[in-house]
């Protein structure tokens, strides 16, 4: 309490603290003691009975609770926040990073696959090119020369048509334009024309190819004809090229509850375990330079697996080097 002139005349409390006891009008005032801890001060007029300004009624706390508050708030905020953002902006990259991936992989995928059809397609033109150079620098051209040229030229063409045909073949798979026609297909057909079809390519590999009917009916399955054969052929034309001579071809056909099972097996060279996964990809070639000479250019598998997940199928391949494989195709039948 103080009187009229600003005198400290009465305190309530155990310690008083050092403070500049100013006596102003101001209701509500903060003021600081000798060691910086702050106060919210209280100040009131005291009046005597004819009005008179008699001194002043000073209420005051600490508010060093408050001020200890405010500081860990300020630490907060200061270290937490500039933190909190640093970890959302981490998060943020590692999102777009993890998002980013799978169109990454298919830019990747796309370039890949652009430079090694650009490749395959600069083989036989190359050949072409070249034989067909050195037979106009030949001055007297005989009858024999122009057809051996000719025969080339025939034969690169070929090549390329084929490559040009199954690039279209996956694409169309790819977009799913191929499947329009769903028909019920008979699997016992199909195996018994490919092996007529492939019977000369057999004899002239020297390799035994033999068909195996273990179902008891005829398995039907629904789906497109053409490309149901198309796996059947592809299968066994590598069975085939694949197997020294002296070896053996076998496709089997069988049937569980819901699926048709068509193996093909061979004795042949055999697929390392490393490039099982590999080798459904397009171009891929275990050895390029004795793939080559067969006339593959590693589209044969990447078709054969594009038109069984168009019918919702399933392939798996098992082998042994040098021993041999057996590729399993299974389709859903038809209800
Ligand atoms: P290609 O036109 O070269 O035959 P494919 O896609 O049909 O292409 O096959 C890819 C590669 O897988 C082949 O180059 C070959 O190395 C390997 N391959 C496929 N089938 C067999 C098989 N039955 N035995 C051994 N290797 C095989």
């Amino acid at each position: 309490m103080l009187d009229a002139s600003g005198n400290l005349i009465a305190v309530s409390g155990s310690s008083l603290p050092s403070l500049p006891l100013k006596l102003t009008s101001e209701p509500w005032q903060t003021l600081e003691d000798d060691r910086g801890n702050r106060y919210l001060f209280y100040s009131t007029p005291l009046h005597t009975r004819n009005n008179q300004i008699w001194g002043r009624l000073q209420l005051g706390r600490s508010l060093q609770d408050f001020d200890e508050y405010l500081a860990n708030v300020r630490l907060i905020m200061g270290l937490g926040l500039p933190l909190s953002l640093i970890g959302v902006a981490i998060a943020s990259w590692k999102l777009a990073e993890i998002a980013m991936q799978p169109i990454y992989k298919s830019y990747q995928q796309i370039q890949q696959f652009t430079a090694d059809a650009a490749h395959e397609l600069r083989t036989p033109l190359a050949a072409i090119r070249a034989t067909v150079e050195t037979t106009l620098n030949q001055e007297n051209l005989s009858e024999n020369q122009a057809r051996e040229t000719l025969e080339v030229v025939e034969r690169q063409n070929s090549r390329l048509s084929e490559l040009v045909k199954d690039l279209l073949w996956l694409s169309r798979m790819e977009q799913k334009t191929l499947l329009t026609s769903q028909n019920p297909c008979c699997i016992n057909d199909l195996i018994s024309d490919t092996e007529e079809e492939l019977a000369a390519l057999a004899i002239q590999s020297q390799v035994t190819l033999i068909t195996e009917i273990r179902a008891k009916k005829s398995v039907i399955v629904k789906g497109n004809e053409a490309q149901l054969y198309r796996v059947i052929f592809n299968l066994a034309t590598n069975a085939i090229q694949y197997t020294l001579p002296g070896g053996k071809v076998t496709i089997i056909l069988d049937s569980s509850v819901n699926y048709a099972i068509i193996q093909v097996k061979d004795t042949g060279i055999g697929i390392p375990q490393e490039e099982k996964r590999k080798i459904f990809d397009r171009f891929y070639r275990i050895n390029s330079d004795r793939s080559r000479t067969t006339g593959g250019s590693g589209l044969g598998l990447a078709i054969v697996r594009a038109i069984i997940q168009a019918h919702q199928g399933t392939i798996e391949l098992d082998s042994q080097a040098k021993k041999g494989s057996i590729f399993t195709v299974k389709l859903p039948l038809k209800n």
